[in-house]
């Protein structure tokens, strides 16, 4: 073998290449039942002439191939992976365990509901915790992210003013918030408008907020703790404001995981808020999902929930489709029910004692961090963050560096890069969540190798501008990939061998 290892990992072919005529993976008893011929069933113009070109492979090739592609990925299963704002926490056996009892995995929405009871059971119960945690009246666990939860959320609020007759179009947004709050206003055909948040501080101001209010405004939405990091320390005062001036306040709850239990958004004034089971309480996140992002409501917007609610009628639970103000169905059945299940056991696994210490030790992790890496890097609110601890490349910027050269070279030093360029309101920005469940000793390491590539800046820039080099795929040229994608496999040009 001629290529170093990490090389070969990533060369691997697709699996049609390693196809031979007439191989196969399986072998099956003769068939026992008559065969049936296809154009009986299928008018002729359907059916195919030949064959489908499918890989004829061997078991073994099937396991080996999947296996070595399942090793390209940075995961949280094999590194730190420390994107802020995204929290990638380590994720309890135990809750993939319950997702896969065949009990639960083996279910399917249409059995009758008295063989569902077990399931609506959890529904039931999990609905009960997430208001509890959150202070609200109930809770929709439709949503199957935190964006679509945005836009249950927005269009509940829509609802809520259309029944008291109002036309109220704009929703007011921090400059600090995730892409996914100004589109989904866009998509429920709200004009989101940006307020500034103040630059020392970093938080939002309510005389901000009073000067951009009137009688068009449906609601605030806020991200608390913000992707700063920081706790809206004006949250109750601003909520206030857009009560007395008629609108609502929604809030982003990705940043769950630093105030959980600790603080319940319905008592300071906010009327509806998802929740990211994906990143506050357990399942795998990362490839796009599946995810759950639950809405808690006040009693004000209760009527406006999604269909279907589970209600429980005497000893029994059943799924309630007769609601007459709802927004009506966001989703195929009850939500992303097994993601659902992991956020349950997630609950009961720690319960209330247990997740305000998750909080604690989310805060305690980033703040540790936050202290060392100010001393390596420009912090610009360096006062006690919440979550997660955002930092700039302003003092690499003399060099020719920027963010992108240490996150890269990270990959060298065997950590996924933190999150990058974002928020916007920070030019340069490296934004990094450690996340309770990691340990001192990783929390270190990470520092050290931050302290490493800050000292390779000065002493040897060129190895951050070529970097990632110990990875299979070195530095892209990211604009010829997007303009110029090349997604067909080439035999020669793809293949080392
Ligand atoms: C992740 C995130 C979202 C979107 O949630 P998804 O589950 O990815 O759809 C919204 N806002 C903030 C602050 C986030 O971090």
């Amino acid at each position: 073998m001629s290529q170093p290892l990490s090389g070969l990992l990533h060369h691997e072919r697709p699996i049609f290449a390693y196809s031979s005529p007439g191989r196969t993976g399986a072998s099956l008893p003769a068939c026992d039942v008559p065969a049936v011929d296809a154009q009986t069933l299928w008018p002729a113009a359907l059916l195919r002439d030949q064959a489908p070109a499918l890989p004829e492979v061997s078991e073994p090739q099937v396991v080996r191939h999947y296996t070595r592609l399942s090793q390209w990925n940075m995961s949280i299963d094999t590194a730190m992976y420390p994107l802020g704002s995204c929290t990638m926490k380590y994720n309890p056996r135990l809750a993939d365990w319950a997702a896969s009892l065949p009990a639960f995995a083996e279910l399917h929405p249409y059995q009758p509901e008295d063989q569902l009871q077990g399931a609506l059971q959890v529904l039931h119960e999990l609905e009960g915790m997430l208001a509890a945690l959150g202070g609200f009246a109930r809770v929709t666990l439709q949503p199957a992210a935190g964006a679509h939860g945005e836009l249950c959320g927005l269009m509940m609020i829509r609802a809520y003013h259309a029944d008291r007759r109002q036309q109220r179009r704009k929703v007011l947004i921090p400059d600090t918030a995730h892409g996914t709050n100004p589109a989904t206003c866009t998509l429920n055909g709200f004009t989101a408008v940006e307020l500034p948040t103040s630059g020392e501080h970093g938080v939002l101001e309510p005389d901000t907020v009073s000067a951009a209010l009137d009688d068009e405004v449906a609601a605030l939405m806020i991200t608390n703790p913000s992707t700063l990091g920081l706790f809206e320390t004006h949250i109750v005062e601003i909520a206030e404001r857009v009560h007395r001036a008629g609108g609502l306040v929604y809030m982003d709850g990705a940043n769950f995981n630093a105030v959980m239990g600790k603080l319940r958004p319905g008592d300071i004034g906010v009327d509806a808020m998802h929740f990211n089971l994906h990143k506050t309480f357990a399942t795998p996140h990362g490839g796009g999902g599946p995810g759950a992002g639950p809405v808690g409501v006040t009693a004000a917007l209760e009527p406006f929930l999604p269909i279907p609610t589970v209600e429980r009628a005497g000893d029994r639970l059943r799924l309630d489709y007769d609601r007459p103000r709802s927004i009506g169905r966001l989703r195929s059945f009850w939500g992303n029910f097994l993601v659902l299940l992991r956020a349950y056991v997630y609950l009961r696994e720690h319960g209330a004692a247990g997740l305000s210490r998750v909080s604690e030790l989310a805060v305690l992790n980033a703040n540790y961090l936050r202290v060392q890496l100010r001393e390596l890097l420009h912090v610009p609110h360096p006062q006690h963050c919440m979550h997660e601890v955002v930092a700039s490349d302003r003092d690499l910027r003399p060099l020719g560096l920027s963010t992108i050269d240490l996150a890269k070279r990270l990959i060298d030093y065997g950590f996924h890069p933190p999150t990058v360029y974002f928020p916007l309101v920070v030019p340069g920005a490296l934004m990094v969540e450690p996340t309770e469940s990691e340990t001192p000793e990783t929390l270190d390491a990470f520092v050290a190798a931050v302290r490493a590539i800050v000292d390779e800046a000065r002493t040897s820039p060129d190895l951050l501008r070529s970097a990632p080099h110990l990875a299979g795929i070195g530095r892209l040229d990211e604009a010829r990939a997007a303009r110029k994608p090349r997604l067909r496999y080439q035999p020669d040009a793809d293949d080392p061998r």
